[in-house]
């Protein structure tokens, strides 16, 4: 049996509405910005309760323009966790700021009980990340965060579909990332990315930011750039936002299986805690495995594909190396990197598919 961990070829097996429509648009020749970009915008918008949604053309962008939104810049720290993606902390170094790394959890989140004694005087801004799509303790982030009077921005690059006590992930912070990259909860057929805000005057200036400066065709406010989603990709970010809640529901379901399914090996599994009136968008399905290496050789031999996301925290990376950390400084995610699998959850994964992966780890473990 396969278990593909790549689901795009399911995903867009069918594409022939979404090209009738794109049909219609080329006609219409709107291929900047333009009437099927907002309609994205504001459909995004209703969706998370925000007042302000900006599409950009990827989410490490979105990140960008959160950050630049908000004035920060060179000589500033930002706070993130140590275990993300590359873009959280490319972010920050492209605005010109210096990243502050944080320990992860028990659950792969930014240790909330961690950020505190992360800030100092130059501080302006925490990024907890919504890391797998799974949400840290946000509330309390947020408390720090405005005890300190610094900003919180939230990276939900994977957390489109996640909610925390009924409230988006997203919704939160200040200004707020998210992705629509092909390996997100809700995905393009390329890049994709959003801004969003509740703030009149900052969703104003990052709407002139992305698109130049531009206040009209002849006039320009401030210097800009060009981080416009393409109306293409807006096209199939709205079809995917129709879906989202089934393919998160459906995500949980197989998470829920993989959870009772691998609970019962000891010391051998350990499958984070899921937080009580959390929902994850299980972007990534992860846990600690023993022996991981042999096991994702096993694993493979057997058809059933995985990854590691990542096997080297971001401290320990070459592009780090002016910060001058080192080994054993966040011990929970260098040993998180050691041992952590990610096994395929999406929503083409059907029960017989799951029996068989949970099979497989049970007879790694038994030989
Ligand atoms: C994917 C991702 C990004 C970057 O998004 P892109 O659209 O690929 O630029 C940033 N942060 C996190 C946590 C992500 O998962």
């Amino acid at each position: 049996m396969k278990v593909p961990y790549n689901y795009l070829p399911y995903e867009f097996c069918d594409v022939e509405e979404i090209i009738d429509e794109w049909r219609v648009l080329i006609k219409t020749t709107e291929f900047t910005i333009g009437r099927y970009v907002t309609s994205f915008e504001n459909k995004f918008a209703s969706y998370l309760g925000v007042s302000h949604c900006v599409a950009t053309n990827n989410g490490t962008d979105a990140l960008i323009l959160a950050l630049k939104s908000l004035g920060i810049g060179s000589g500033d720290e930002v706070i993130t966790v140590t275990n993300t993606f590359y873009a959280t902390v490319g972010a920050i170094v492209a605005v010109g700021a210096k990243p502050v790394f944080v320990d992860s959890d028990d659950r792969y989140q930014i240790d909330a009980a961690k950020v505190s004694s992360a800030i100092t005087d130059n501080t302006k801004a925490v990024i907890p990340v919504h890391w797998a799509g799974a949400s840290p303790n946000i509330h309390k982030i947020q408390e720090i965060c405005s005890s300190a009077g610094i900003y919180m921005v939230e990276d939900a690059c994977m957390g489109i579909g996640a909610t925390l006590n009924g409230k988006r992930a997203g919704t939160f912070g200040k200004v707020n990332a998210f992705s629509m990259h092909p390996l997100k909860s809700l995905n393009v057929m390329g890049d994709g990315g959003m801004v969003v805000t509740n703030d009149d005057e900052i969703a104003t200036w990052i709407r002139k930011y992305r698109n130049h400066g531009m206040s009209d065709r002849n006039h320009i406010d401030f210097w800009g750039v060009n981080m416009r989603l393409q109306p293409l990709q807006a096209v199939v970010a709205s079809r995917g936002l129709d879906e989202i809640e089934g393919v998160v529901k459906k995500r949980n379901l197989n998470a829920e299986i993989l959870d009772i399914g691998l609970s019962d090996l000891g010391s051998n599994v350990t499958i984070p805690e899921r937080k009580k009136g959390f929902v994850e968008t299980y972007a990534l399905y992860m846990a600690l495995f023993d022996q991981r290496e042999c096991l994702r050789e096993h694993l493979t031999k057997h058809g059933i594909e995985t990854r590691i996301h990542y096997p080297i925290p971001l401290h320990l990376q070459a592009a780090a190396k002016s910060l001058h950390y080192k080994v054993g400084d966040f011990p929970v995610s260098e040993r998180q990197a050691q041992q952590l699998i990610t096994i395929p959850v999406h929503q083409y994964i059907d029960d017989q598919q799951l029996g068989y992966t949970i099979g497989k780890i049970h007879e790694f473990y038994k030989q």
